[in-house]
This record gives C-alpha cells, structure tokens and sequence, in this order.
C-alpha cells in the first residue's frame, strides 16, 4: 500500500498515519518530523528550513523533494509506506510523479478551519519522537510525558494561533488544489472527521475498504 494522507494542518494526519502505519505494517514518512529532526540536529537541510516553518510558510520544493526521494529509496519503503504531510504544493506532486511511484490512494481528511482552530491549541507533540496527542481527546497516559519514548511533551512553536492562521491559508493557497489534481487522476478519497481519534480511524479504514 502506497498512500497520500491529505489535509490541513491539525487534520489529525500524523496521528492516523501512525496509527495506520502500525496496522498495515509500513512506515510512515512524516516530512514535519524530518524536518524538525534536521531543525534539531542543525543539519543543512534544517537550517534552510527552520525559517520556514516558524512563520508557518512551506519550505522550499527542493528542499522537500530532495529528502522525500532520498528517504523513499531506503529499503524500508520496499513494501509501501504512508507519505504524511507530502506532497503540499503542485510541484511536489509532480516531482513524486516523474520518479514513476505509483500510489494507490491519496486519503483526504476533511475538516472546517473552525475545528482545526479549536483544536490545535490543545496539541502536544514529543520533540524526540514525534509523536502527537490532545490534552482532551487523545491526553497522553501520563499528563505531559510521551508515551512512546518518555520524554517531556511540548507546545510545537507553529501552533500559536497566529502561525496556524497562517499554515490554514497556505494549505487553501497552495495544497488544497492537490485533491483535484489526485481526483482527476481517480486515487482521490475523502473521509469526514468525527470526534474521537478512534472514529476516525475508522472512517478512514471504511473508506479504504480495509
Ligand atoms: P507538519 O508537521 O506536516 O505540519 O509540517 C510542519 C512544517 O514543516 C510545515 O508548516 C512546513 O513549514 C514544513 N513542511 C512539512 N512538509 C512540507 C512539505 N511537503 N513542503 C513544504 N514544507 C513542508
């Protein structure tokens, strides 16, 4: 299974794609925890994009498409793999296009900005190991300590309102187009959100027909 996961930011795409990703026994390819790992660890490619993300912008397709192809050639993704938070503009999806992958579905989580704005405010994320939960609808089991790897859990600095704001308007400007693009090629599916990380899952799984 090779798979797209689209959406706004705060959709709820890392969470499902882990949660997928687990079912299906593929890897999820999380650009944002590629690039904040490389943020992290000042390499290069983190300190071209660490501007980029703090403003809520995209960072550069090169930059993007570069690491995705590199990472897609590892032999992990043999079998497939869950692409989370790429492709984001046209360009992207073209570049991933003429690399000749063929994927099988491109997922779109559906939600209005309204929820999104709701519930980005209440989003912690484990800075070591990417992992994301809701202090309300998906708390972690120990309140501010990762599940996964036990480290302390932080307020990603693109949450604040105003760059949420701004990552909403990037993602009608520059990624929403991708769903058309993704339809007229017939891999386009949607699944509404419904409250409750385990709902959606299972829109999701009903939609895939899994
Ligand atoms: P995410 O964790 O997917 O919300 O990504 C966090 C930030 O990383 C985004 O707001 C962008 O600045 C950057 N980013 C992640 N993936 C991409 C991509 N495919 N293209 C451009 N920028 C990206």
């Amino acid at each position: 299974m090779k798979m797209i996961l689209l959406g706004p930011p705060g959709a709820g795409k890392g969470t499902q794609a882990e949660i997928l990703g687990r079912r299906l026994g593929i890897p999820v390819i999380s650009t944002g925890n590629m690039l904040r790992a490389a943020v992290k660890s000042l390499t290069p490619v983190g300190l071209k994009a660490k501007s980029y993300m703090d403003a809520g912008e995209l960072v550069p397709d090169e930059v993007i498409i570069e690491m995705t192809n590199e990472r897609l050639g590892e032999p992990d993704c043999a079998g497939g793999y869950i692409l989370d938070g790429m492709p984001r503009t046209l360009a992207q999806a073209r570049a991933l296009e003429e690399t000749g992958v063929e994927f099988d579905v491109a997922l779109s989580i559906e939600i209005t900005d309204a929820e999104i704005a709701a519930r980005m405010t209440g989003r912690r994320s484990c800075p070591d190991c990417g992992a994301v939960y809701h202090v309300e609808s998906n708390p972690p089991k120990s309140a501010g300590v990762c599940d996964e790897c036990g480290s302390e859990l932080v307020t990603r600095g693109d949450d604040k309102p105003e760059t949420v704001k701004n990552r909403l308007a990037v993602y009608h400007r520059e990624t929403e187009p991708l769903k058309e693009f993704y339809r007229e090629r017939g891999k386009l599916k949607t699944a509404d959100n419904v409250p409750g990380v385990e709902a959606v899952t299972a829109v999701i799984l009903r939609t895939l027909g899994i």
